[in-house]
């Protein structure tokens, strides 16, 4: 994993298209310059889909998994090919490390389809943030999905640090920090202590990310972007947008 950190540093990684200048204004966002070593560069492709259609390709997707019917996802050499040179993601998934709940799968999608952003606990760092800043602001995706599941260990630890007073070693405590707030809201409320954390959780994070500056506030007020939290059912594998 790459180590770098600024916008040049980071074109490598996710693509050329981090060298031009970024037109923000289609976006609602003035005032606002990444980069401009390639200001003449045509703008690169998006996806056709609207926050909406993305949501609903999701929730189509997630139903074929229950079922069973997934069909193939494009992962082959011509799709391969196909994004070599430019990603046209339409969504962007906030989701637990977990290796239950790879969002590819989830929603059986390929490659080019879903950027993805992965910490245990879905939550939101500022490098997480500048990841998904980047993706709605650069390559124009309309959609954010913050997914929490069952039974999640980091939010189950949350809960133990406020129940029994526990401590982790190494960095974990660092890792389970933001959820407590989750956590201990979550304490009072009737069922489950860990499932109502893991949904407090994730309205956190979606509530955090609607107001975490202008690359998301403004395509948000301009209505080209939606954020939206989901819950995944380990046993049935469905996923429950309820945060809506
Ligand atoms: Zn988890």
């Amino acid at each position: 994993m790459c180590a770098c950190s600024g916008a040049a540093a980071a074109a490598p990684l996710l693509g050329a298209n981090a060298l031009r200048t970024l037109t923000l204004g289609a976006l609602g966002v003035s005032g606002v310059a990444v980069s401009s070593s390639a200001s003449a560069a045509p703008a690169a492709a998006r996806t056709t889909l609207t926050a909406d259609q993305a949501l609903q390709r999701l929730m189509e997707a997630n139903k074929a998994f229950v079922a069973d019917k997934t069909p193939t996802p494009q992962l082959d050499r011509k799709r391969r090919l196909e994004i070599a040179q430019n990603q046209t993601p339409f969504a962007v998934l906030l989701s637990c490390s977990d290796s239950r709940v790879p969002p590819e799968v989830l929603f059986g999608q390929g490659l080019g389809d879903l950027f993805t952003v992965r910490v245990a606990g879905n939550t939101v760092s500022p490098e997480g943030l500048g990841s998904i800043e980047y993706a709605v602001a650069e390559l124009g995706v309309p959609l954010i999905v913050v997914l929490g599941h069952e039974r999640c260990g980091a939010v189950g630890a949350a809960v133990s640090i406020v129940r029994d007073g526990v401590s982790f070693p190494g960095a974990i405590g660092e890792m389970v920090g933001p959820i407590l707030p989750a956590a201990i809201r979550a304490r009072d409320e009737d069922g489950d202590w860990l499932d109502n954390a893991v949904r407090r959780n994730v309205v956190d994070v979606v509530e955090r990310l609607k107001v975490s500056g202008k690359l998301l506030e403004d395509p948000l007020a301009a209505g080209k972007l939606k954020i939206v939290g989901g819950r995944y059912d380990l046993d049935d594998g469905h996923v429950d947008f309820f945060h809506r």
